[in-house]
């Protein structure tokens, strides 16, 4: 690991960070941002406001939680981050308190797949039920969450987004806040009704066979 890498990782997850507050994802001090950088990781400061995260508000701990590099002490939710890293093989973390999320979680207990998308995400989502911040009780139950899925809802509080890059996590983040309101959205009017599984199976055919989701050349001429 050079000095270099960890600058770099530093100063995109500080670039994340105001992204996520840019598009609404956070106020204030809330929400936090990770990225694994082989056996460290780099992560947001407790009491940074995102929206103008610098990399000087980014701390750099091993996957024990043992100070390594910044001088702030990191996020209350350094057990969630570090769990991810040591269960799956998620490189990126976003944490936020998003309003539909939040909204959702005060009248439903799970997020049935409501758009084909959500499968991106690992289909339906259970909400965690409530548990302070920062507590061994909330990262043991979001932890479970994330074991089947990319992303978890936290009753009263907001979501967890992992990802294979910040970008990806980032992308999760704000693909499950999208689905949360389309599902509040609805609810306003009427119980909303979810994709079934023919529906789901017929998605996962047809993205094998086209292969969605990634660009291709047009044919030659
Ligand atoms: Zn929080």
């Amino acid at each position: 690991m050079t000095g270099d890498e960890l600058d770099l990782a530093r100063t995109e997850v500080a670039a994340t960070s105001r992204e996520l507050a840019r598009q609404g994802l956070v106020l204030g001090t809330a929400g936090n941002v990770s990225v694994r950088v082989g056996d460290l990781v780099a992560l947001t400061a407790t009491g940074v406001t995102l929206a103008s995260a610098t990399t000087e508000d980014v701390t750099v701990v091993d996957l024990d939680g043992r100070h390594h590099s910044g001088l702030l002490q990191p996020t209350s939710e350094l057990g969630i981050h570090l769990g991810v890293y040591r269960d799956s093989d998620a490189s990126a973390v976003v944490h936020a308190h998003s309003e539909a999320a939040v909204a959702l979680s005060l009248v439903a207990d799970e997020l049935p797949v409501v758009h084909y998308q959500q499968l991106l995400l690992g289909g339906k989502l259970t909400v965690v039920p409530f548990a302070p911040f920062g507590t061994e009780e909330l990262t043991a139950s979001t932890l479970a969450a994330l074991r089947h899925a990319r992303a978890a809802i936290l009753a009263h509080h907001g979501t967890v987004a992992v990802g294979s890059s910040l970008q990806q996590a980032l992308d999760n983040a704000v693909l499950l806040e999208w689905l949360c309101r389309v599902y509040v959205t609805a609810a306003a009017v009427a119980p909303p009704r979810s994709m079934t599984d023919a529906h789901l199976q017929a998605v996962v055919e047809e993205a094998v066979r086209t292969g969605y989701g990634r660009t291709r050349p047009v044919d030659p001429a």
